[in-house]
Parts: C-alpha cells; sequence; structure tokens
C-alpha cells in the first residue's frame, strides 16, 4: 500500500485520526434524526470503508451506542463525530465526510431517510433516494445497485 494513497480523517483537535486505504464502498447523505442530533448539522454524509482498510492513528475514539446495535465514534475531548457502525453491516465502517482532510473527494450517491429530512431542505441532485437506509442491512454486499431493505 502506498502511505500517499491514503484519505486522513481527523477529530477538531487531531487527537483521533485515521487512515484509510484504497476506494470507499458507500457514500450517502442521512437525514436521520439521530445524526441530526450526534453531529448538530441538519444532515450529514457519511463514507464507507472495510474495516481491513482502515488503520487507527493516534487514541481510540469513545464509543457510543445510540440505538441497539448502532455505535458512533466520537472524541472525547473536542467532540467531534467521527464514525457509525450498524452491527448490521459488519466490518464496514461509515465514517463523517467533514472529518476527512479532504472531503471533496467523495461525493454523495444517495439520500438516507429522506423520510425525515427538514422541510426547507430542497434536492436538486442526482443522488439515489431512499426514505430509509441507504446501505442495504440484508444483503451485506457493497453493490451499489442492490435496493434497500
Ligand atoms: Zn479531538
Ligand atoms: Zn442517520
Amino acid at each position: 500500500m502506498i502511505e500517499d494513497q491514503a484519505h486522513s480523517v481527523s477529530c477538531l483537535c487531531r487527537s483521533v485520526s485515521f487512515r484509510l486505504f484504497g476506494d470507499c464502498t458507500w457514500t450517502s447523505y442521512c437525514h436521520c434524526a439521530s445524526c441530526r442530533r450526534a453531529t448538530g448539522a441538519a444532515l450529514t454524509v457519511f463514507v464507507g470503508f472495510r474495516d481491513d482498510q482502515i488503520q487507527l492513528v493516534g487514541r481510540e475514539p469513545r464509543v457510543f451506542e445510540s440505538s441497539p446495535g448502532i455505535t458512533r465514534g466520537f472524541c472525547d475531548t473536542c467532540g467531534t463525530s467521527l464514525w457509525y457502525r450498524d452491527g448490521k453491516l459488519q466490518s464496514e465502517t461509515y465514517f463523517l465526510l467533514g472529518a476527512f482532510e479532504h472531503p471533496e473527494s467523495f461525493k454523495p450517491k444517495h439520500h438516507a431517510f429522506l423520510a425525515d429530512k427538514l422541510p426547507w431542505l430542497a434536492i436538486h441532485d442526482e443522488a439515489a433516494r431512499h426514505q430509509g437506509f441507504s446501505v442495504p442491512r440484508l444483503l451485506q454486499t457493497a453493490g451499489c445497485d442492490a435496493n434497500e431493505v
């Protein structure tokens, strides 16, 4: 693996950071109320990587279980939200776009949980639209065309 090709993710105080190697598996907006509260943002963007692509640099993040099986990693010094994991999507971690050194490298291809979208937010892009999850929960594939379940 060539170090220079890694993506960098860091919290605001830089004490928790990750290097991510290779191509992401998924990119999606999430409009759900849990993400909204966890991040303080009107909507979030997640970028998925398999665990074997991820290298922790520095401290481990603190982990909070926001709903059964859903965990969220954050820095317990500066509070930055870093990732979420779902027990139904084992071996994958979804990093928050805003924590990437180069967030412009990723363009979301899906909208998840449009059912929770704030009413004043207008969407005009071509990304696939889902009322609930964008990542298929039962199929366990990284395919981009599978329907949500
Ligand atoms: Zn921090
Ligand atoms: Zn969400």
